[in-house]
């Protein structure tokens, strides 16, 4: 069956050139900026040093087309799978602008090369131009799409399929194929021409253009840390099966000797562990080692399909090299996906964990300065602003808790009213700041005189009042002498000169058969009346057996 000249090296020349290819590969390669390229994941990859890419682009493209007749042709002259077009692909994609162009014409150069032995320059240059042709398109698309080519997310193999094997190969397919038609007319349809080109090229760019392109990303993915796992003894026994399992493919005399055949699915699951297991270049590689040794058993006589005619044979290797390379590449990226968004839910979560933290530890923060403030507020509430004393309701509310535990343990308790005798006439006098000033001296000096346990409040205006537990009458007197005392002892320094200031005092003790708070203030309010009205700056005490009369406050 007449295919195209680099399926079979016997066949015989062709004449005709192909108007157009040559034109488009030009343009696609021109030697203006590649904004497409900065857009993609190709951006992330130094090019090649270009006398390196020159030299081993021909050589490459050379050797696979030779592989491609050596291991792949059939006997009547179809090649199952031509692999130097994924040599031309990836080097374009890892290119840049004039490049590109350059690229091309070594391939078409090396093709010349490959073919010259056996055909006219003219077919030669056909050949190559198809080829270049196909490369340049699958490269643009691809660079226009922002094909990254470490393969590593199904997006990138969708395009990468769309733009070489489906796209660029069945345009190549059908140039090609219609240039055959016209000059090797025989029985064999246009359509036959296109299919066998197709698949051909098709297969080549699918099992060879990634792990090409992939080892030449493999920096970046060690980089960034998604090198292929460490190998294990199960991987090596894995390996070691489907190596046994190509071999018995190959030399298919070995389990014939022991009555066994192997089909080549049973290869499919090693593929597939492969493809769970290791990462893109990897799988690859392994996709491409097994589709080349399915492709050399077919075309060698192995009939690893059984014993059909070579057209038959020849397919049914392709579709299994096309289902396992799709089924493996397909995998290993929704699995290498899975991992990275794995990988960015476990960031995200790490994120969230340390905002919580630092939410925590604001919150812990701010609740702690509440509780401050709280406490804060909670002593302004019980103190006297003037004379930083508790204030009244601070002493009512320590009053009741000593009245309550005096009255339960029988134990005497006193109260003393105390009041600043004319104190009107020293704000009238000397001002309102002056009587602040004397409020808080006399506050002070009475404060300096009680006992620890004892508490003196400013009971309001001029009136303070102290809370002594544990005291009786007699020392109660005694103690509110003392503060009288301490009152004519220390006279108020008052710009410039000393005012003496004296005060009134009411005392009066806890009834323990039955008495309140109220009672008791209402008895020293008594006492301090009494203590006014006897002339002032002295101290009066009722005790509680003496009934309370009623009487004014001071
Ligand atoms: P007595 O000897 O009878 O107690 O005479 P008094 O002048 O001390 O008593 P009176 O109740 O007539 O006057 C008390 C004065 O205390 C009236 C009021 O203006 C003054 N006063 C009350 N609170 C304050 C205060 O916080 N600051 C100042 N500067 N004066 C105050
Ligand atoms: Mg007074
Ligand atoms: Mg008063």
């Amino acid at each position: 069956m007449p295919v195209k000249a680099k399926n079979d090296v016997r066949e015989t020349p062709m004449s005709s050139e192909m108007p157009g290819a040559t034109d488009a590969g030009l343009r696609s390669g021109s030697v203006a900026p590649d904004p497409a390229v900065a857009r993609s994941g190709l951006s992330m990859h130094q090019p090649l040093p270009r006398p390196i890419l020159w030299l081993a682009v021909p050589l490459c493209y050379f050797a696979g087309a030779k592989l491609g007749v050596w291991a792949t042709a059939m006997p009547d002259g179809i090649s199952i799978l031509w692999p130097p077009n994924a040599v031309l692909l990836s080097a374009m994609l890892l290119s840049r602008g004039r490049d590109v162009a350059i690229i091309a014409l070594l391939g078409i150069a090396a093709e010349v090369a490959a073919d010259l032995p056996t055909f006219t320059l003219a077919e030669a240059l056909v050949f190559g131009v198809a080829n270049a042709t196909e490369c340049l398109v699958a490269s643009h698309l691809l660079k226009a799409w922002s094909f990254d080519p470490r393969l590593g997310r199904l997006a990138d193999l969708r395009k990468f399929l769309i733009a070489g094997p489906l796209g660029a190969a069945l345009l190549a397919a059908a140039i090609g194929g219609a240039a055959y038609w016209q000059l090797r007319p025989d029985d064999t349809s246009y359509l036959e021409f296109v299919r066998v080109w197709w698949m051909g090229d098709s297969l080549g760019l699918l099992i060879f253009t990634p792990p090409l392109l992939t080892f030449a990303a493999g920096g970046h993915a060690r980089a960034e840390g998604r090198a292929s796992a460490s190998v294990g003894a199960a991987d090596l026994a894995v390996l070691a099966l489907g190596i046994a399992l190509l071999a018995m493919l190959l030399f298919p005399q070995w389990p014939r000797l022991a009555g066994v055949t192997v089909a080549p699915v049973l290869v499919i699951p090693c593929v597939v562990y492969l493809a769970a297991r290791f990462d893109v270049r990897v799988v690859s590689g392994a996709v491409a080692v097994v589709g080349l040794a399915i492709a050399y058993a077919t075309s060698h006589g192995r009939h690893p399909f059984g014993d059909l005619p070579p057209s038959e044979s020849s397919m049914r290797a392709q579709e299994f090299i096309l289902a396992m390379s799709l089924l493996a590449l397909s995998l290993v990226a929704l699995l290498r996906q899975l991992r990275d968004r794995q990988q960015e839910l476990r960031l995200a979560n790490e994120r969230l964990d340390e905002f919580n933290r630092s939410l925590e530890e604001r919150v812990e923060e701010r609740t702690a300065a509440l509780d401050a403030m709280n406490r804060q507020l909670e002593h302004l509430a019980m103190t006297d602003a003037l004379t930083s004393l508790a204030n009244r309701r601070a002493w009512f509310i320590a009053a009741r808790g000593a009245v309550d535990n005096a009255l339960r343990h029988g134990h005497p308790l006193a109260i003393v009213m105390i009041d600043v005798d004319h104190f009107k006439s020293v704000n009238d006098k000397r001002g309102h700041a002056a009587g602040d000033a004397v409020l808080r001296h006399v506050a002070a000096t009475l404060q300096a005189t009680v006992r620890t346990g004892d508490v003196l409040a400013r009971y309001g205006g001029e009136e303070f009042v102290l809370l002594a537990p544990e005291t009786d009458l007699a020392s109660a007197v005694a103690l509110a002498a003392r503060m009288r005392e301490a009152l004519h002892e220390q006279a108020v320094p008052l710009e410039g000169s000393l005012l003496s200031v004296t005060a009134s005092f009411g005392v009066t003790v806890l009834d323990a058969r039955q008495d309140s708070v109220d009672r008791l203030v209402h008895r020293a309010d008594a006492a301090l009346y009494e203590a006014k009205m006897a002339g002032r700056d002295r101290v009066s005490a009722l005790a509680p057996d003496v009934p309370a009369e009623a009487k004014p406050r001071c």
